[in-house]
């Protein structure tokens, strides 16, 4: 059997185009070996059979062998626990080194830790890349050092900085972050495989295929173009639908920043705003699992379970809520307008945990990122970085007359809605709602101050 100089470990990046890890991995000289792993740490917590994630990796996982086969490579699939087959891969075909592009996740930087120790002490090299955003933490701080917690002065910072690499030596327009990482001119450093290596079935691991049909990430500068004027109507198909091929890095994220920034600059904002929770998760980890104003440890959550299901199945009797809730439950997505809206109510006027919405929508969301999602609950909530405050309370009839006055998003979703089967009520009124919530906040919050 070839043996590799280097081992390429794909993880959420699936892609060979404009691949920082790779790029770097192929240019130090080859043979390269590019494999991916079924991680059975992750596979084994998931809590159906039927994941539309797990199905839009493995197609993915096929289109990118297919790719690596027109190179005359083969990308390698495995499938178990990434200690016990990284010791197998040190001992059997003893690379150089092994690359890979950073992950940030709590889980993901423990696991990277444990495989860099393994690697080490057969002397081969982990060397780590950023693809997944544009800046990390540590490169956009503030002037006087440490990292922003508010959004407005980190996106200037993080235009300023982008900007300011946009000139080379000879004065040319040169978008130095920006750039593609020319990953094809040194595809001949790929290690060549004699016969294709099978991919593990979903079957064998466990899974079903399921039919959420995915939609490719948009590109027509017709929809780019229109972004921030249709972007919060949820009937609309206006937004992009990059964020499960960013998740997974089907797309690269360098890419679709020169996409935005030639189409739409609100566009652009809303990236700015993914490397933003990104860098919040880098720089304060403790966000995983709590809020990031401890403060909000204070609040009483009533956590009253037969709400919680109503929530989740889509029977609150609040349209604009119950039509967002069905469209993920069906779909894997939800508009991100209705997504503001839904976590409102749950965590305002249902006073339930934050994070039991952010652990179902972890299970739900094909493009679920623990950074972005942790950081569009804590937002909702009111104890995250940037938060809205505490008083301000989505009033979802006014919600639904600014943005779906038709109710065309409703009636997509709620088939029964406007006949008898609907409720008359929602389970908890808007105005009780938002007193309640208003008092217990307060009082509250007044706790947390005198027990400091
Ligand atoms: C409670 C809550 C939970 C969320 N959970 C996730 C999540 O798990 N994963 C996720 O990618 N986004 C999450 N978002 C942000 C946003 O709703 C989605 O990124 C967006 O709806 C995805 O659809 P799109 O790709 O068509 O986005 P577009 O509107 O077309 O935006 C383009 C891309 O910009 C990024 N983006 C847009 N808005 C945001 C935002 N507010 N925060 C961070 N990145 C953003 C995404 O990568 C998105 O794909 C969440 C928002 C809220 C309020």
């Amino acid at each position: 059997m070839a043996k590799p100089a280097t081992i390429f470990w794909h993880r959420r990046d699936l892609r060979i185009s404009d691949n920082a890890g790779l790029y770097h991995a192929l240019k130090a000289g080859g043979p390269v070996l590019p494999i991916f792993i079924f991680d059975r740490n992750i596979l084994d917590k998931l809590p159906s059979q039927q994941d539309a994630r797990v199905t839009f990796i493995h197609d993915s996982l096929g289109d990118l062998a297919q790719a690596y086969r027109a190179y005359g490579s083969d990308l390698r699939v495995y499938y178990g626990f990434p200690l016990e087959i990284w010791a197998q891969l040190r001992d059997e075909l003893r690379p150089r080194a092994v690359y890979t592009n950073r992950d940030y996740e709590p889980y993901a930087l423990e696991r990277d830790r444990a495989v860099a120790d393994l690697l080490s002490l057969r002397d081969i090299s982990f060397r780590t890349f950023k693809d997944h955003v544009i800046f990390e933490s540590e490169e956009v701080q503030k002037k006087a050092g440490g990292p922003y917690t508010v959004f407005t002065p980190y996106m200037r910072t993080w235009r300023q900085r982008l900007e300011s690499r946009m000139v080379d030596h000879a004065g040319k327009p040169l978008s130095y972050y920006l750039k593609p990482y020319p990953t094809e001119r040194y595809t001949t450093y790929l290690l060549q495989e004699s016969a294709p290596y099978p991919i593990p079935s979903l079957e064998a691991m466990g899974f079903e295929r399921t039919e959420i049909d995915l939609p490719p990430p948009a590109e027509k500068t017709s929809l780019l173009s229109q972004y921030d004027k249709q972007r919060d109507y949820p009937a609309v198909e206006g937004t992009t639908r990059w964020g499960h091929h960013l998740r997974h890095g089907t797309v690269s994220v360098r890419n679709r920043a020169r996409l935005a920034q030639s189409t739409n600059d609100t566009l652009l904002g809303e990236l700015i705003w993914r490397d933003f929770y990104s860098n919040i998760l880098q720089a304060f980890p403790h966000v995983a699992t709590g809020n990031y104003r401890k403060a909000y440890d204070h609040i009483p959550w009533l956590n009253d379970e037969e709400h919680f299901e109503r929530w989740c199945e889509g029977r609150t009797g609040v349209p604009i809520v119950d039509a967002g809730m069905r469209q993920l439950n069906a779909t894997g997505f939800m508009h991100n307008r209705i997504r503001m809206i839904v976590a409102s109510y749950l965590t305002k006027h249902l006073l339930i945990d934050w994070r039991l919405g952010e652990k179902y929508f972890a299970d739900k969301l094909l493009c679920y990122e623990l950074a972005s999602n942790n950081g569009g609950w804590q937002w909702a909530a009111g104890g995250g970085v940037d938060a809205q405050p505490y008083f301000r309370i989505f009033n979802f009839d006014s919600q639904q007359r600014k943005f779906d006055k038709d109710y065309r998003y409703v009636k997509r979703w709620v088939a029964e809605y406007g006949t008898d089967a609907y409720p008359a009520e929602p389970i908890v009124p808007y105005k009780f709602g938002r007193e309640r919530a208003l008092s217990v906040y307060k009082q509250a919050l007044a706790e947390a101050r005198n027990t400091e």
